[in-house]
């Protein structure tokens, strides 16, 4: 035998076999202690940013909402914006909070309804839907950070080389990895600095903030909820899946392959972290790239783990007619409804 395919198959056999004894193992709660550390430490941690002061870089004034563009830094000597929309009405009182995290793409302006250059685009909406302002409009105060490897947030050396240079993944990710950290460490570092800067707006209820993310946005969302529970409430768009029958199936961005983390669990072992939290899942029926039959197959594992948490009425789930995109067509206003009981 001198192709490999099924040593990756029967490799990807014993790891799950792995996991389920591993889980048979422990209790319940165990269980999750172990794989939210597991997460923590594969992922990777960075120094945080000590003294720095949240600067406002512009307010605009939209309609129903004010724009806000502040500047952030979870790690030193790196810094990052975010826009901050805040509706109408919300000195009177505290709101519900989201974080709005984008996926591949020009960046977060793509998701407040911005052209790349931060005018405005009246145009349709691409397959981000504008979705921070669709819930800015629901009453809820967003904040979409500028996920690291996009749009500005692209490195010298790949505009260099390339002035459209879709993104810096490749070397972000490679770069890290070899000093043993990874890309989504440092993605959700930053979602976790712009939740504290959330937590900490007057207009925002700490204990009302939700995330909502959308394919590689999803996958920092669900990380950055997994280890962090303030975050009450998680809406992942394209993007639930097994790894078996996503990543492991089609290309995608080597910023999706985090080393060792199937050695501890399958995704939706690792998503179900989330539990007993609220989650809804979105996905396209004809997504090409998280194929829907995977999707089925890890909302039915993350029903039986909510059902285990005693939870099973927290998760929610929408097949809609699209492809790799949002949809938002019942989760925006579930979102709304989710953290306005909290
Ligand atoms: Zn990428």
């Amino acid at each position: 035998m001198w192709k490999a395919d099924q040593l990756l198959n029967r490799l990807y056999e014993e790891a799950v076999e792995a996991h389920r004894a591993a889980a048979e193992a422990e209790s319940r709660e165990g269980r999750r202690q172990q794989l939210k550390s597991a997460l923590a430490s594969a992922v990777g941690s960075f120094e945080p940013s000590l003294g720095y002061e949240p600067v406002v870089l512009e307010r605009v004034q939209c309609d129903g909402y004010m724009r806000e563009r502040v500047e952030l830094s979870a790690t030193s000597g790196l810094s990052f914006a975010a826009y901050v929309l805040i509706p109408e009405g919300a000195k009177s009182q505290q709101l519900p909070g989201v974080l709005a995290v984008h996926g591949h793409g020009y960046g977060s302006r793509e998701i407040v309804g911005l052209l790349p250059d931060g005018t405005e685009d009246h145009g349709k909406p691409n397959i981000h839907q504008h979705f921070a302002v669709q819930l800015v409009k629901r009453g809820m105060v967003v904040i979409a950070p500028d996920v690291v490897g996009f749009g500005e947030r692209r490195l010298d050396a790949d505009l260099q080389e390339n002035p459209d240079a879709p993104s810096s993944c490749y070397r972000l990710s490679t770069q890290l990895m070899m000093l043993g950290k990874t890309l989504t460490g440092l993605r959700t570092a930053e979602v976790l600095e712009a939740l504290n800067y959330l937590a900490d707006r007057p207009e925002v209820d700490a204990a009302r903030i939700g995330a909502m993310g959308f394919s590689g946005g999803a996958l920092i969302s669900y990380v950055a909820a997994a280890l962090d529970e303030r975050i009450k409430a998680v809406v992942l768009t394209g993007f639930t899946n097994t790894f078996k029958e996503s990543i492991f199936a089609v290309h995608h961005c080597i910023d999706n392959y985090t080393p060792g983390l199937l050695a501890h669990a399958e995704l939706p072992e690792l998503i179900g972290l989330i539990a007993p939290r609220p989650l809804f899942l979105e996905s396209g029926q004809n997504d090409p790239i998280f194929p829907v039959e995977g999707f089925k197959k890890a909302a039915a594992e993350l029903q039986a783990i909510y059902e285990r948490e005693g939870a099973s009425g927290q998760l929610q789930c929408d097949i809609f007619p699209g492809v790799h995109e949002i949809s938002g067509r019942v989760s925006y206003n579930w979102l709304r409804q989710t953290l306005s009981m909290e």
